[in-house]
């Protein structure tokens, strides 16, 4: 018979019974977990076990230092010890710009709560006294790094599960999972098949080939890694209080205490990708044989740091694989397109992130949506077209880089030209610097004769500043274009089109002919989508917004979708230019002859040249200026009649750069900066495009009047800030009053009123003017501005 349950976990390694366990947590207990052999059968039980807050994105950042905290709880639920060691910890700086990192890192630390420190060489040498602490400037401590017992943990984990009321079924292997036509799955074990309403891949080591048996690839791939216990180390055993753990990002290496001697592991650059074709079946609890040649140089560095190393003995070398996703960060979420398919796979750091990604999980299926913006770890960050050829060297890449400095403006080389639109090499032979996004290269900006074609990655202004600056002034002062080839498109059509919209979008839909904007709401009121949506007939609707959203706001269309709606990704299927600059609309009229004069806010199909086109007239420059959209294929020819009519008008291409500088101007907030899953359309003013006045009960109608009844707690301004060579980036604390009262959003030199500008979410209550903002370890002066600093009564954009 077959036995049925609500959520069928596969694997039994750290995540998936820390899933387990969140799922009963969290109100769930009909849920089962399979596990092919012993629960901690894949990397779980060789991990060196230790655990730290530190991490780039602030969210999951919060999520780990969550899953540290949790540990004490679940021994007390369980009367299991997960063998904790909260030993603190200190991150070394031998150079200025790992310094900066710790700098940024400890400011953002500031309003997160967190109790980081910046220590100099004398507290380091006191801290951890087998530091050889020459050339290192300083380190940021953490008091909150630790280590455990990665077995008793996870059995921890489990037997909490249990108490919670769930199954768990060891020696049970998973060989199939189908999907019935109602969503539900069947999971076909070498014990029987079960019945299950969702699944979750936690299969770890084996991930690729669960996903594998439902029809689908995840971008993760594993690397073997190696760590070495030492014999007994006087210096360590002869203390009173266990030594803390120390990361040392030149040497690419962490330590830690262990036992009476110690314990170090790399991320050396002569990495090996393990498995490339695959997991075996027949892996199980053994390791991989030493390798000390691919460490070498990274041991002679450590007797260097940590001199004690050298005459200690090794007692034992663990070399094993886990796996990775493209930038490190595992791949949690639905899987969009998918019914009832649920990853938490691809997680590096599971003592560290484990908790938090049973907990996002657990309220994603069970609440609908979680807590705070998860994107650094949401599935849905990467395209559905990758594979593995795109994967690996993006995973060795990511290997190389874990302790690297990780710059706000740093464009990293693997696995480049993915995507590419026609425009590629004209823009190459332009002097295009290009970035990435989503798979696709995007022009960051043009280097001119004599300059040089790579941007210096640095906290600081970088080797773009002038060449930004210049084409800001073309925008400003002529006319710029710049391709749109980077925005997500979707068309909409069918009967019920503008009704769906309605219910999906917060804001007014646009009459045929019009656009608006919009944000589109979770059912908690918060931000999942700023929209601009145009209506090109009755029946069919066009919808811009960002392009590395794609696959997370189809999973939320997908999900929503009913009536006679018929939904189109169209973002790599229409591309073409937009023109901003006072003499944008020359330029529009000399392209074609059948341009109609269009107000702000206005949509039409014209040619232009030989090329029918869809233009809207809007632009994110703030300026006047359209967005003209074509089919790929008539991408060149659109150039051609847009460059040719250009040139009396001084026109000049420009990249994200100059588009990010110029949207500063006039406070435009920007996806994942201002407008996120974390923030509300109160706080962020994004409540001005509310349709409050439709009679639809648009998804997260009711929480967002309800902030609109009680008043958001927090708004979004703007600030002029006295910047030396740096400017802002995102999550500076904002100091007021001597107090740390908000962060910043997002921020930039804007060029054309030359002036370095902060976005900021404060107090709603505040209503000062002069505050001061925390860049890189300096407090700067920053002035908050009423207006914005350039068109402020929008005469320009609105033409
Ligand atoms: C040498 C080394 C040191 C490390 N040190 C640390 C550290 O200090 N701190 C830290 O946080 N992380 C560390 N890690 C990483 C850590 O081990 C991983 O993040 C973690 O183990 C991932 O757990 P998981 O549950 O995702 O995967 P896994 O542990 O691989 O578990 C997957 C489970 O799924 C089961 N499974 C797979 N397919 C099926 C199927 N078809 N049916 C049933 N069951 C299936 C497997 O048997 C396995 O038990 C280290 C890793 C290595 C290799």
């Amino acid at each position: 018979m077959t036995e049925t349950t609500r959520v069928a976990v596969i694997g039994g390694g750290v995540i998936g019974c820390s899933v387990l366990y969140h799922l009963t947590k969290l109100g769930w207990s009909d849920v089962m977990l399979l596990e092919r052999s012993e629960l901690t059968s894949g990397s779980t039980w060789h991990a060196a076990g230790g655990f730290h807050t530190l991490n780039g994105d602030t969210n999951m950042a919060a999520l780990q230092g969550y899953t540290i905290r949790l540990y004490r709880e679940l021994e007390e639920l369980t009367g299991m010890s997960c063998g904790l060691h909260h030993v603190g910890g200190v991150t070394l700086a031998d150079n200025r710009d790992r310094f900066d990192m710790l700098l940024a890192e400890r400011a953002k630390h500031r309003y997160m709560g967190l109790e980081t420190e910046i220590v100099g060489p004398e507290e380091i040498a006191k801290i951890a006294p087998i530091t050889n602490t020459d050339g290192i400037l300083g380190a940021l401590y953490d008091p909150l790094d630790g280590h455990l017992d990665p077995s008793g943990t996870t059995h921890a984990y489990a037997k909490a599960a249990r108490m919670g009321g769930a199954t768990i079924k060891t020696h049970c292997k998973v060989t199939a999972t189908t999907q019935r036509p109602d969503g539900t799955w069947d999971v076909v074990t070498d014990q029987g098949t079960i019945h299950a309403e969702h699944i979750v891949n936690a299969g770890g080591l084996w991930a690729r080939e669960v996903a594998a048996m439902a029809g689908l690839y995840l971008p993760l791939h594993a690397m073997e890694h190696q760590y070495i216990v030492t014999d007994e180390v006087p210096e360590i055993y002869e203390r009173s209080e266990e030594h803390p753990h120390v990361m040392d990002p030149a040497g690419e290496s962490y330590l830690r205490q262990e036992g009476r001697g110690l314990c170090i592991g790399f991320y050396e650059q002569p990495c090996k990708p393990w498995a490339v074709d695959g997991t075996s079946w027949d892996f199980g609890h053994e390791l991989l044989p030493d390798d000390l040649d691919k460490i070498e140089d990274s041991i002679a560095f450590a007797y260097d740091r940590f001199p004690v190393l050298e005459r200690a003995g090794v007692k034992s070398v663990i070399h094993g694989p886990f796996t990775f996703a493209p930038d490190g960060n595992p791949l949690v979420g639905p899987v969009t397109g998918m019914r009832n398919y649920w990853s938490a796979c691809a997680v590096m750091a599971g003592f560290s992130q484990g908790g938090g990604v049973g907990l996002t999980l657990a309220q994603w299926m069970i609440e609908g949506e979680p807590e705070r913006d998860v994107t650094a770890m949401d599935v849905a960050r990467f395209p559905a077209h990758l594979r593995q050829e795109f994967t690996r060297p993006k995973v060795i890449e990511n290997y190389q880089k874990r302790f690297s400095v990780a710059y706000p403006n740093e464009e990293l080389p693997a696995a480049r030209g993915l995507r590419r639109t026609p425009m590629y090499d004209l823009f190459d032979s332009m002097g295009a610097v290009w970035g990435a996004q989503y798979g696709l290269e995007v022009v960051n900006y043009f280097a001119e004769d004599g300059e040089e074609r790579y941007e210096t990655p640095s906290f600081r202004r970088s080797n773009a500043f002038d060449a930004t600056a210049r084409e800001v002034r073309s925008v400003r002062e002529a006319v710029g274009l710049n391709e749109t080839h980077n925005f997500g498109k979707y068309e909409v059509t069918g009967t019920d089109a503008r009704a769906w919209l309605d219910r999906i979008m917060a804001g007014r839909i646009p009459k045929p002919g019009r656009i608006s904007l919009t944000p589109m709401l979770s059912p908690k009121g918060k931000l999942i989508g700023d929209f601009t949506v145009s209506c090109l007939a009755e029946e069919r609707f066009l919808l811009t917004a960002s392009y590395g959203s794609q696959s997370y706001h189809m999973r939320w269309f997908l999900k929503h979708l009913s009536g006679d709606v018929h939904l189109e990704n169209m973002s790599d299927r229409r591309t073409g230019f937009q023109i901003a600059g006072p003499r944008a609309t020359d330029v529009l009229r000399a392209a074609s002859r059948v341009a109609p004069d269009m107000r702000f806010l206005d949509i039409a199909e014209v040619e232009i040249g030989m090329t029918p086109c869809i233009i809207q007239r809007v632009s994110y420059t703030g300026d006047l200026g359209y967005e003209i959209y074509c089919d790929p294929m008539a991408q060149r020819q659109l150039w051609d009649a847009l460059w040719e009519a250009g040139q009396p008008f001084g026109i000049k291409p420009f990249g994200m750069r100059a588009m990010m500088s110029l949207r500063l101007d006039r406070f435009f907030g920007s996806w994942l900066a201002e407008f996120s899953p974390d923030y509300t359309p109160g706080e962020t003013g994004m409540d001005r495009f509310i349709s409050w006045k439709k009679e639809v009960d648009f998804i997260g109608r009711s929480a967002a009047e309800a902030e609109k009844a009680k008043g958001a707690d927090r708004q979004l301004i703007a600030f002029a800030v006295e910047a030396n060579d740096a400017d802002t980036h995102g999550y500076e604390p904002v100091w007021i009053d001597g107090i740390v009262q908000g962060f910043v959003t997002s921020g930039g030199y804007a060029h054309h009123t030359c002036t370095s500008t902060a976005l900021a979410l404060v107090p709603a209550a505040w209503d000062g003017d002069d505050a001061e903002i925390e860049i890189l370890g300096e407090m700067c002066k920053a002035k908050r501005l009423r207006t914005t600093i350039f068109d402020p009564d929008g005469t320009r954009m609105r033409g």
